[in-house]
């Protein structure tokens, strides 16, 4: 674990270094710069792997990426999507929530260097909960990769629920899909469309392949009978995210341990500001910054990222929240495409 005092101390190292490293390529001789190139390499992987900073595409890559592609929530702040994070595994893709923009999310990643982000690859998405802001993106998700050239359909997981959601939304768009079918356009697949829904019933193993187990944990999240957090367990890493999620003990206890650990936050600082009944709803659905420091401690992730911030116009200093409140392992505050 890096504390405090630690983890200043070799930030400034990796600065320097990256620093010296990247002025370093002019003045010196051909073989030297490529012995620089390769140095400068290994600083970025070894610092990003110290410190949790988001790793730029390209750079030595684990088998396994986090992307963050929404760390928003209800509230429309501009620089920030609605919830939808990917985790990417060699050339699959399992998305987790649909946010607002996460389609224009994906195409910027892709853009930014994550090769296996493509039509065909945005076919499974597990939903944390059927909040709004976390399923705004379904029909995106739904419709825009195939007419992208989606070929087969998307599997949907996600609680009681959201097979209703499914099929309306199939009916909702059904203009849409005819003319898309039946019109002038190029031949459109008949499939890629539709959602291919399964319910998740309860705890546990809802989904593997070669690459991935995925596991249901159930989380408390105010009035919402059913609302998940997911533990992913691929072949280099364990990622475990909340989703929307008041502190719930069994989401930590998954974790123990585990490489990532993404948890919604709100500050409460920030909270202060919000009227009586407001300050209620947060507080029986959300999770504070002194409640997950708490938490956290138990369950000891190697890398905590806060996303779905609420900060109600209080700066971030969720970090330094978490901090004060006696969590002194590795923490971010995702900002919309950092990539762990
Ligand atoms: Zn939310
Ligand atoms: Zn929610």
């Amino acid at each position: 674990m890096i504390r405090g005092s630690s983890y200043k101390s070799i930030k400034g190292m990796c600065v320097l270094s990256i620093n010296f490293y990247s002025q370093s390529d002019g003045d010196v001789p051909m073989r030297c710069t490529e012995m620089l190139r390769v140095v400068f390499a290994l600083t970025i992987f070894v610092c990003g792997s110290l410190l949790g900073m988001a790793m730029p595409a390209g750079a030595l890559q684990a088998r396994t990426q986090v992307v963050m592609l929404g760390t928003g929530n209800p509230n429309p702040t501009p620089d920030q999507s609605g919830p939808a994070t990917a985790i990417v595994v060699d050339q699959q893709v399992y998305l987790i929530d649909a946010g607002p923009g996460i389609v224009r999310r994906v195409e910027a990643a892709r853009l930014k260097g994550i090769e296996p982000f493509n039509a065909n690859s945005l076919n499974k998405v597990f939903l944390t909960h059927l909040h709004s802001d976390h399923t705004l993106g379904l029909p995106d998700l739904m419709f825009s990769p195939w007419v992208s050239g989606r070929t087969e359909s998307i599997s949907v997981y996600g609680p009681p629920g959201t097979k209703r959601m499914t099929n309306h939304l199939e009916e909702a768009w059904s203009e849409d899909i005819y003319m898309r079918l039946f019109g002038l356009e190029p031949r459109s697949s008949t499939e890629g469309y539709k959602a291919s829904t399964h319910e998740i019933e309860g705890p546990g193993l809802i989904y593997s392949d070669e690459l991935v187990r995925v596991y249901a944990i159930p989380v408390v999240h105010g009035s919402w009978p059913a609302a998940y957090g997911y533990k992913f367990e691929t072949p280099d890493r364990v990622i475990v995210i909340s989703g929307d999620a008041a502190p719930s003990p069994i989401l930590f206890e998954a974790c123990d341990g585990c490489d990532v650990l993404i948890h919604e936050v709100y500050s409460p600082v920030g909270l202060e500001s919000r009227p009586p009944e407001w300050q209620r709803y947060h507080r029986s659905y959300h999770t504070s910054t002194v409640e997950l420091a708490e938490m956290a401690q138990k369950s000891n992730p190697k890398l905590l990222v806060l996303y779905h911030q609420l900060l109600w116009g209080v700066p971030d200093n969720l970090t330094d929240e978490i901090e004060a409140s006696g969590y002194f392992g590795r923490v971010v505050s995702a900002r919309d495409l950092d990539i762990f």
